[in-house]
């Protein structure tokens, strides 16, 4: 199945991988358009709104943490972007979340990794389209980064933020833990459990002030992971 063609904006300093990741990106049968350093990318990608935004974070200019907070702040619509890191410590990670990337890559990566990623974003419902998700009376704003249940604003740490727009993108289908893992933290997530502190933050806000009488929303489903019912009617 040949992919659909997007209008990629690559932003990378390193001019030989800039190249290899352009070629590589117009081999799938995208148009890439190139930036070498922060500023000039913040620039482009503010004119062009790309489908997918593939940005380095570490840049001359703006870095890439710099340009992605600016993009949100600033851009007419949501421009999904993949954030391409050497630096894959959790702190960064964290960084890049709050600031608005969409995913991670962490190089070196393989070319299939990557085109899938890009092809994953581009997929996503709100791609390109508006910042607000809506499951039942959840509504998550990606451009402040915030979530509220019921009109009330829930108060969550990044990276339970991030699961829970995940899971919000994922609806009505689960996610399972390994796809979770993976889609936080590459392969290299931080502990044995690495998800166990971040759903319990995720419930603590989303469900435990509202049920009852309210439908908890975060659902385990045995054997398989966690997905997000809508507590306005039935699901399916
Ligand atoms: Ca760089």
């Amino acid at each position: 199945m040949s992919p659909t063609p997007l209008q990629i904006l690559l932003v990378e300093d390193h001019a030989p991988l800039r190249e290899q990741v352009a070629a590589l990106l117009r081999g799938a049968g995208h148009r890439v358009a190139e930036a070498s350093d922060g500023r000039l990318g913040l620039q482009q990608a503010l004119a062009d709104l790309p489908d997918v935004l593939v940005l380095d974070l570490g840049l001359p200019g703006l870095d890439g943490l710099q340009v992605c907070q600016r993009l949100r702040r600033e851009a007419a619509r949501h421009v999904p972007t993949l954030m391409l890191t050497a630096r894959d410590a959790l702190a960064d990670k964290l960084a890049g979340f709050a600031t608005g990337a969409d995913d991670y890559l962490v190089k070196p990566f393989a070319p299939e990794e990557l085109l899938a990623r890009v092809a994953a974003l581009a997929r996503r419902p709100q791609a390109g389209q508006d910042f607000e998700l809506q499951v039942g009376s959840l509504s998550i704003d990606r451009r402040a980064r915030e979530a509220y249940r019921q009109g009330q604003r829930l108060a969550l740490p990044p990276l339970a933020f991030q699961l829970l727009l995940l899971l919000a993108e994922a609806h009505p289908r689960a996610l399972t833990r390994s796809e979770l893992i993976h889609r936080l933290w590459d392969d290299d997530p931080p502990e044995s459990d690495p998800l166990r502190s971040h759903l319990y933050q995720l419930r603590q806000q989303l469900d435990k002030p509202f049920s009852p009488p309210a439908t908890p929303m975060l659902k385990t489903v045995h054997g398989i992971g966690f997905r997000l019912e809508s507590d306005a009617c039935k699901d399916g």
